[in-house]
């Protein structure tokens, strides 16, 4: 056994933690698990625990369906909403073959490599997420209803602003778990709220942003309330973003603070993700609510970037300077899944980086103004049935992601768009599949 391993074992033993929740997530961001006991442990670490990973989505056939999950040691958490006798205790997973393989369908085995590539470039990446999500009421059988929690607006306080209460205790768990939440907020729409949490390397910001929501779900439900990240609610209310901030430096110097000068290599990762944004966008935004949220409420439509512009697909913050310099990607929403959706971003970002490419002009102006000359500007699809398929003919996604998640996944989201289109009633079909 070796150090770590103990070292878990006696932490397990010392804190009283009586359940092990093995996580991981399927092809689609949802966190999937399986409890076992302190004994089994070891075990886990050693040989892994087996699963059936046909009933897993975007996973595998029946006929080779045995897959095994092995706790990784640096994700242990202990969940703050679970009885504090006999606690319960969270570790993320890597997915493995019965002979020890990696299994090429772990999100964060392929989020892992990406990494590693960016890393043999010479380059260490940060993303930081931030997520808006809607609280919405239960109904006496305790069943979400489309009733946002408050009426409340952008940065609005108490009374208009229910969600003080809920915010606080999940930034509190938050803690608790190990992450640094660092700012909270009422957001735009009824019920939205905002909790931007510190950034981290990429697979840590990936893992993170999958505990973040299960805090908010978990919390929100303590509180009587149902958390939403559906990207688009209400058709006439703000979306629900999931803004991502890139960062990317070199021997220790952030690259976004050059962004001005002459062949910078942070403009070139910014056009290699302008390039490839049309094509892995059915990664960033999986549901067929996903495009209902484009083009309003300063989610983008147009492929372009800015200094200020929140209107435009990428944007640099203000706030942006010395150490903090970064990029923000505004098109993602917080049903993608982070693993996958982090990966085509940094690919996307260093093919621009090798092939030297070339940053167009910053789009400065309000895209959506009446008479903005918008004419030949690329736009991200329309639609999930346009994104699968710009995505299903990419070499670039191809090339990035194994071929087995890519076909599975195109499969099953063209399924679920064309359930989406038969249904008579759309908005309650995109409710039943996605009211997530
Ligand atoms: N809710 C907007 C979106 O859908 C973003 C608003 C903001 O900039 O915080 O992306
Ligand atoms: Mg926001
Ligand atoms: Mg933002």
């Amino acid at each position: 056994m070796n150090e770590t391993v103990r070292e878990i074992l006696a932490f397990v033993e010392e804190n009283d933690i009586k359940f092990i929740r093995l996580a991981f997530c399927d092809s689609f961001g949802m966190q999937k698990n399986i409890s076992i006991m302190p004994d089994e442990l070891e075990r886990a670490f050693q040989h892994g625990i087996s699963f059936d990973a046909s009933a897993i989505r975007g996973f595998m056939g029946v006929e080779r369906s045995d897959l095994f999950l092995q706790p990784d040691p640096g994700t242990l958490s202990i969940l703050p909403w679970r009885p504090m006798q006999g606690r319960v205790a969270r570790f993320f997973c890597n997915i493995r073959y019965p002979d020890g393989r990696p299994f090429e369908g772990d999100g964060r085995f392929i989020l892992k490599n990406a990494v590693q590539r960016c890393a043999d470039m010479g380059y260490t990446c940060r993303i930081g997420a931030e997520c808006e999500f809607y609280l919405f009421q239960l109904n006496e059988d305790g069943e979400p209803v489309l009733v946002p929690h408050d009426k409340g607006g952008y940065f609005d306080i108490s009374p208009l602003d229910k969600g003080e209460n809920v915010r606080r205790e999940i930034c509190l768990t938050l803690e608790e778990m190990g992450l640094r939440p660092e700012s909270s907020h009422h957001e735009q729409g009824p019920g939205q709220n905002e909790i931007d949490f510190h950034y981290g390397d990429a697979c840590t910001a990936a893992d993170d942003l999958i505990t973040f929501k299960s805090v908010v779900k978990a919390i929100s439900l303590r509180n009587g309330l149902f958390a939403s990240f559906l990207p688009k609610p209400f058709a006439d209310q703000s979306g629900s973003g999931l803004h991502i901030n890139i960062s990317l430096s070199r021997d220790g110097e952030n690259l976004f603070q050059n962004l001005e000068e002459e062949g910078s290599v942070a403009a070139s990762f910014i056009a290699g993700v302008l390039d490839r944004a049309a094509e892995i966008t059915a990664f960033l935004n999986p549901l067929t609510n996903s495009y209902a949220r484009f083009g309003a409420f300063e989610a983008p439509r147009f492929i372009a970037w800015s200094r200020m512009n929140r209107a435009q697909l990428v944007r640099i913050p203000a706030t942006s300077s010395g150490e903090h310099s970064r990029m923000e990607v505004r098109s993602p929403d917080p049903a993608c899944n982070p693993y996958l959706a982090y990966t085509l971003l940094l690919e996307a970002g260093m093919e621009g980086i090798a092939q030297g490419k070339q940053l167009g002009p910053a789009m400065d102006f309000d895209p959506y103004a009446p008479g903005a000359r918008v004419e030949g500007l690329p736009k991200l699809p329309a639609t999930l049935e346009e994104a699968l398929a710009l995505a299903g003919g990419s070499e670039f996604v191809r090339r990035v992601l194994p071929q087995t998640v890519v076909d599975k996944y195109l499969e099953f989201k063209s399924a679920q768009a064309h359930r989406v289109a038969q249904a008579e009633d759309r908005a309650a079909m995109e409710r039943e599949l996605y009211f997530l």
